[in-house]
């Protein structure tokens, strides 16, 4: 691990990933001075995007930010912290929904992992209605989705 690098952990589906997503990535850079995408492959529950392209997609919005990078991990989300060196757990938080979900798995990686912080932080009002699974929804009937993705990213080149 690097001496007084702050890296945080940004684990999820990311199936795919959204422009909430990266409000998320985006808040973050100013707190961390890395932040690992990671993207949960022991769940792929025949989702849209294979974890290849997912991972893909994030490299493309992230490319030529040095501080960014995405990697694939199949484990528990605390064992990848550790062999990565990141003490802080990222998640974005939406709603009352998410909020009791986030704190629940909170509570279990602080007693299974006491030196791993989670940060919450609150999506902006424009993507609270945002999710993956949304998207995936207009992706299957064909329907434009510019307005949920990163700009300049075009989903139909990670189908
Ligand atoms: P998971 O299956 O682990 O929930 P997701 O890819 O759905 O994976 O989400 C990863 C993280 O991003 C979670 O913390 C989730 O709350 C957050 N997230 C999802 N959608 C948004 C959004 N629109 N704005 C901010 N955060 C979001």
């Amino acid at each position: 691990m690097k001496s007084m690098e702050r890296t945080a952990l940004f684990p999820g589906s990311f199936d795919p990933f959204t422009k909430g997503h990266m409000s998320i990535v985006d808040q973050g850079l100013e707190i961390f001075d890395k932040i690992v995408v990671g993207v949960g492959a022991n769940t792929e529950k025949r989702g849209l995007l294979t974890v290849a392209n997912r991972i893909r997609l994030i490299e493309d919005i992230y490319a030529g930010n040095p501080n960014v990078e995405v990697e694939p991990y199949s484990k528990l989300t605390g064992e990848f912290c550790r062999e990565i060196g990141a003490k802080f757990i990222l998640r974005g938080m939406r709603n009352t929904v998410d909020y009791e979900y986030e704190r629940s798995m909170m509570l279990v990686n602080q007693k299974l992992y006491p030196e791993i912080t989670t940060v919450l932080l609150f999506t902006p009002p424009e993507y609270v209605a945002v999710s993956s699974s949304m998207l995936r929804e207009l992706v299957s009937f064909g329907h434009d989705t510019t307005m949920l993705m990163p700009e300049h990213i075009d989903i139909k080149n990670y189908l």
